[in-house]
């Protein structure tokens, strides 16, 4: 299990009102204003529905 030390925090400045964002994966979503970056922008792939753990159809259960 990674600890959060571990994790490729990546950082950027927002476009919606400038202040310094960080996120996983280059995936940000901005505290103040609420701005977030494209999904596409991203340097992985997006989690589909059936990976999230509260995904209706999951078996895992
Ligand atoms: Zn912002």
């Amino acid at each position: 299990m990674p600890t959060p030390h571990d994790l490729p925090f990546t950082r950027t400045t927002c476009s919606g009102c400038g202040a310094i964002v960080e996120g996983l994966n280059n995936r940000f979503s901005c505290t103040v204003c609420g701005w977030v970056n494209r999904w596409d922008d991203s340097t992985s792939p997006l989690p589909s529905a059936e990976d999230d753990p509260d995904y209706p159809g999951s078996k895992k259960r």
